[in-house]
Order: C-alpha cells, then sequence, then structure tokens
C-alpha cells in the first residue's frame, strides 16, 4: 500500500515507487527487522541451514547417506527428506552435547564452580537455565547461533551457581569468561526468532 498527498497522479506515484524499489525490497526482506517473517524450512536443495552462526547450504542427494552429512556443506538423501526436520533435530542435539558438554567443562574450572550435569533438550520457551540441583540445561535450537552466544549462554548459567540473581556481581562474573557478553545478548535479541522458528 502506498499513501501519497491528494490529487498526486498515479504516473508520478508508480515513478517514485519504481525508484525506490531496491530500498523497499530490501527494507521488507531484512533479516534483523522481520525475523519472524522466515519461512520454515522446505529442505529442498539450496535452501541454507544454520549452524553455529553461519549460512550453509542444503543438498538433497541420491546417494545413500545416514541421517545428516556435514562436510562443508549439508547433505540428506533423497529418501530421508520426509523425516528431515527429525534428523536435523537428532544432529543438532548430537553436536549441542558435545559442544555444550565441552564448554561447561571449561569454563566450569575457569570459574571454579561445580555441577550435576549438561542436559540438552527442546525447551521452547528458554535458550537455557539452571535447576536448584545444578543442572544445565539448553536448547538444541542454540547450535545455529555462533559459537561466542553459545559460550555466553553457558558461562551465564554457570554464573548461577555463583550468583542466583541478574546482579552487578552477575554480570561481572560473566563478563570476566565472555567479554562480549553485551554483543552475544544483542545477537539474541536480533536473532532469537530465527533461531527458533525455522525448523
Ligand atoms: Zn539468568
Amino acid at each position: 500500500m502506498v499513501r501519497a498527498p491528494k490529487g498526486m497522479s498515479e504516473e508520478v506515484i508508480r515513478r517514485a515507487v519504481e525508484a525506490k524499489k531496491l530500498w523497499l525490497y530490501q527494507k521488507v526482506n531484512h533479516e534483523h527487522k522481520y525475523p519472524t517473517r522466515q519461512q520454515r524450512k522446505e529442505f529442498v536443495s539450496g535452501e541454507t541451514v544454520l549452524y553455529l552462526g553461519r549460512k550453509y547450504r542444503l543438498q538433497v542427494s541420491d546417494e545413500d547417506v545416514a541421517g545428516v552429512a556435514f562436510r562443508s556443506h549439508f547433505v540428506i538423501s533423497r529418501k530421508n527428506q520426509p523425516q528431515a526436520a527429525r534428523l536435523f533435530c537428532q544432529w543438532y542435539l548430537e553436536r549441542a552435547q558435545e559442544r555444550i558438554a565441552r564448554r561447561a567443562k571449561y569454563f566450569a574450572e575457569a570459574m571454579g564452580v561445580n555441577y550435576n550435569r549438561v542436559l540438552i533438550s527442546d525447551l521452547r520457551v528458554r535458550w537455557s537455565s539452571c535447576t536448584p540441583k545444578s543442572n544445565l540445561n539448553f536448547n538444541w535450537h542454540i547450535m545455529k547461533a555462533p559459537a561466542s552466544v553459545i559460550d555466553y549462554l553457558v558461562v551465564h548459567e554457570l554464573a548461577h551457581l555463583l550468583e542466583a540473581n541478574h546482579t552487578p556481581r552477575f554480570w561481572n562474573v560473566v563478563s570476566v569468561q565472555v567479554p562480549q557478553v553485551e554483543w552475544a545478548k544483542e545477537w539474541l535479541r536480533r536473532n532469537g526468532g530465527v533461531l527458533e522458528v525455522d525448523f
């Protein structure tokens, strides 16, 4: 819809829209501005899939591939296409289990804290949480985020073992381990929607 002053000729309006066409297209399709308009994945060749903050191309192949293969791009078998969302979910869960367990161990040592277990699930409501029994819970969708954002979430939950609330002391503990904490929080604010909705 175009709003224009009363009496302006259609020709002038048409020319104005035409002249601004590229700019309009960029605004409407800007991924930061309209994260929730992202379409759900169809898992067809050429589609991109987010992993550690980067987009990788998906190839649907006639070869026999067990689950999801990752070789500088993603590959799935054509016969697995109908269950692609489940296979990708499984793939991210396994990657999350490995990376987050490793990073939690590393940061727990650096911070001098002890946790019980790392649990990866489909929390839906939150990226991460820390339970009274010192279990660290993470949403597998965070594997789509850059590595430093994942580190921030791991450190955030570990810091709750020292400080229950988001006090200045809490943020101080976090930023000692993750200096780019503000950037990570901003990244989640801007991209959080995309992480959840695409599949
Ligand atoms: Zn918190």
